[in-house]
């Protein structure tokens, strides 16, 4: 039976072999996580939520969407668990990250009523090669007929940065999942957007039928890759911070590298940080 494979574990395997090793092949449990990924988390379950609700004709008041949030986060919140990568910054700041988010896309989006949503936190899978020996898998956070007929994949981006136009035209992860949704509309125009909720902005792209057999056979490339790697060398980057295995991390504990400043543009984003 092959590996299926999401983005992140293909983007894992791309910032750091060694990260991969620990987390898809020696399975090694995280015993912490990132405040950002917690923060991510709990705005992606109240944007879900929220949604939920706008599908039963009811759309409640944006402060009733925030103090549902702080609820959330109350219930959920293990100090132990989550920790502040970033010395210095309180957690204050972080929860008032999560309610700006959601403040900002709900003034942006309110009433809800100028798209049609097809699902929520839909799952899709499906094969790159006809023995189905490349598999993907991925989580679409809200699957969209739009105005003008077009159907949207939908994401919801926490982290602070946005990435340039041209990045998002190369992105991997909606354009991987627009080769399975696609499968579902066949013939149908299909477009990637992005939320990035924290400033309040919103992205899209498109990709023709070129782009797209490209990105399936760097793809299915890039799993042989992984299937051929022996060594699984850890690759310091600015991200290990953030990385749930640095306590036990051979380029951390035998000789601690000089770490690279953290910059503020790779704080990892909920994306990077889900694990399928
Ligand atoms: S701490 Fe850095 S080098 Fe070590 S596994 Fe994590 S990302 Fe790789």
């Amino acid at each position: 039976m092959s590996t299926v494979f999401s983005h992140s574990r293909l983007s894992s395997f791309e910032n750091c072999p060694k990260q991969f090793h620990f987390r898809y092949i020696e399975k090694i449990p995280a015993e912490t996580e990132s405040v950002e990924a917690f923060v991510g988390k709990r705005v992606h379950e109240i944007l879900e939520r929220l949604y939920v609700f706008v599908g039963q004709g009811m759309v409640p008041a944006v402060e009733k969407v925030v103090h549902r949030y702080h609820a959330l986060w109350d219930e959920t919140f293990d100090p132990e668990r989550v920790r502040i990568v970033r010395e210095g910054t309180p957690l204050s700041f972080y929860r008032g990250l999560g309610e700006r988010c959601l403040r900002n896309f709900y003034q942006r989006h309110y009433p809800f009523d100028a798209d049609e949503t097809l699902a929520l936190e839909e799952k899709v899978q499906f094969q790159l090669d006809a023995a189905g020996r490349y598999r993907i898998r991925g989580v679409i956070d809200r699957l969209v007929r739009a105005a003008d007929g077009v159907i949207e994949i939908q994401d919801y981006k926490t982290g602070q940065r946005v990435p340039s136009q041209k990045q998002l035209d190369k992105d991997r992860q909606l354009a991987l999942y627009q080769l399975g949704v696609g499968e579902r509309f066949p013939g149908e125009p299909i477009r990637l957007k992005w939320h990035f909720v924290s400033s309040g902005q919103v992205r899209t792209s498109t990709r023709n039928a070129e782009e797209l057999e490209a990105l399936r056979l760097e793809t299915i490339s890039l799993i042989d890759r992984i299937g051929a790697e022996k060594e699984f060398a850890p690759t310091p980057i600015p991200l290990c911070s953030w990385c749930e295995y640095k306590p036990i991390c051979p380029a951390w504990t035998t000789r601690p590298p000089s770490p690279p400043p953290p910059d503020a543009d790779e704080i990892p984003s909920w994306t990077q940080l889900d694990l399928l």
